[in-house]
């Protein structure tokens, strides 16, 4: 499940992995816990070799803390201080690709499951046999999220989404973009629950049943 900030992918992930019986990753959680830590211990979230460092030394104490399992609060991950330096973190390819290694280990003991990101589709798991993208007008998402959230002002919550829309999408390393073989949904005008419908035939045609 791949798309930009607020576009719902968290919502409709958790209610189509209960519907279906998945384990369900937030890849965000990785990258947020990165920056997070980063920012704790002094260390600029835009420095590749102590982030490099600082990751692999998370990596082997404990793979669930990296990817965000247990420990931290989900308030804290989303602070405006890590929401701005989780983009600067996400620049980094050696990075990524150490985080991509740690999420393909999470779901060689969680087959079925549901990871949640924006590179998922393109680069963490291309054989990954159904693909979701899922998008909406960056307006309806800063709305959507001050209603859910009540996190800032809906302009302090738009240029969020469009900042980190414009990070995610321009930088060189595994853009934002929907893989070839994603289906792509539109969610502007459509409510959660016709999101969940219109994912969960997909899924039955794709031969999965409901749990
Ligand atoms: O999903 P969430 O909004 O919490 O992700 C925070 C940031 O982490 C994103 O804006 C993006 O920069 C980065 N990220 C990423 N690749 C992923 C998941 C998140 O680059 N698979």
């Amino acid at each position: 499940m791949d798309g930009p900030a607020a576009a719902g992918k968290t919502t409709t992930s958790l209610r189509l992995a209960e519907r279906f019986g998945f384990s369900y990753l937030e890849s965000g959680r990785a990258y947020r816990v990165l920056a997070y830590e980063a920012l704790r211990s002094d260390i600029e979230p835009d420095d590749p070799s102590a982030m490099i460092e600082l990751c692999a030394r998370m990596v082997r104490n404990n793979l669930s803390v990296l990817l965000g399992l247990d420990r931290y609060d989900t308030g804290e991950l989303r602070s405006a201080e890590v929401g701005r330096a989780v983009s600067l973190v996400a620049r980094i390819s050696e990075l990524r690709l150490r985080v991509t290694n740690c999420l393909r280990a999470w779901a060689k003991g969680n087959s079925r499951s549901i990871v949640e990101g924006r590179d998922i589709g393109t680069v963490v798991f291309p054989a990954a046999p159904l693909k979701f993208y899922l998008t909406a007008k960056p307006e309806t998402r800063a709305a959507r999220r001050v209603a859910q959230e009540n996190s800032g002002s809906y302009k302090q919550v738009l240029d969020d989404v469009l900042r980190r829309d414009h990070a995610d999408m321009t930088r060189s390393v595994s853009p934002l973009k929907p893989a070839p073989d994603a289906i792509i949904i539109d969610t502007t005008d459509l409510t959660v629950d016709q999101v969940i419908d219109r994912m969960s035939a997909h899924c039955r045609e794709a031969g999965l049943v409901e749990a």
